[in-house]
């Protein structure tokens, strides 16, 4: 009880200062933006990589060796070969680190905007032509207490806003976090933050066969190791989902 008194007077605090301080750019604190176009253009990085190997690669596709080495991740289970591609608009440091700070944390959540015009951009870049109706996308759950303590889903605005922009249907409530679990960017511990994961995600029972045939697009803010992504793909996998791509805005230690 104590820290959820806590959290609603930091919630307050953060509210309050939302609206009397001046709109500030999250990275350069340039007035009357959000995330200026100069911070996005200096944090968007081009290209992409395997999220296991970092071999750098045109689409983000995790190498086939990459996809059977599942001990560094200390899954108990296979590696899900549905997860094909991890795709992440920058690197989680410097402005873009302090935008997606801001926007969970101080809930500043006019930077879904800006942060989701990168996922656009990056998702653009690698399908430069694509057939709306076979991608679906799922936002990245919070557990229900979490989400509870911080009034919204970060993860959730930004699909959405991917989801207006993109006209790529949305879906949420279809990946559910059972398992609470410590932020991952606070678990300084890898193999902690892995095995912390286990069984943490579930999926609704009563889904219609959209998996069949569709790539979802799972999106989060924030990947450290990937493990988050990897195990809520094995969660969709393990329900019939045959083609996943993971969409970050930023991604790294
Ligand atoms: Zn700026
Ligand atoms: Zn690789």
């Amino acid at each position: 009880m104590k820290t959820g008194w806590k959290n609603n007077i930091h919630t307050l605090i953060a509210t309050i200062l939302n609206l009397i301080l001046p709109r500030a750019c999250a990275g350069c604190r340039k007035s009357n933006e959000s995330f200026c176009e100069n911070c996005q253009a200096l944090s968007y990085k081009y290209g992409a990589h395997c999220l296991i190997c970092g071999f750098r690669n045109n689409d983000g596709k995790i190498c086939p060796a990459c996809h059977t080495w599942k001990l560094g991740f200390q899954m108990e289970t296979e590696f899900p070969r549905a997860l094909k591609n991890v795709l992440w608009a920058g690197k989680y440091d410097g402005a873009l680190r302090e935008a997606v700070r801001q926007f969970k944390y101080r809930r500043r959540k006019e930077l879904a905007e800006p942060l989701a015009q990168m996922l656009i951009k990056k998702f653009y870049e690698i399908h430069l032509t694509l057939q709306k109706d076979n991608f679906l996308i799922i936002p990245m759950p919070l557990h229900f207490k979490k989400e509870y303590e911080r009034r919204f889903n970060q993860a959730e605005l930004l699909a959405q806003k991917f989801s207006e922009v993109s006209g790529i249907e949305i879906k949420n409530n279809v990946l559910t976090k059972i398992k609470e679990t410590p932020a991952q960017v606070e678990v300084k511990d890898k193999e902690k933050r892995i095995k912390n994961l286990e069984g943490a995600f579930s999926v609704a029972e009563n889904v219609p066969s959209f998996t069949k045939h569709k790539t979802i697009i799972l999106i989060d803010d924030v990947s450290t190791t990937g493990a988050t992504l990897i195990h809520a793909a094995r969660a969709l996998e393990q329900s019939g989902a045959e083609k996943i791509i993971g969409l970050v805005a930023a991604h790294g230690a």
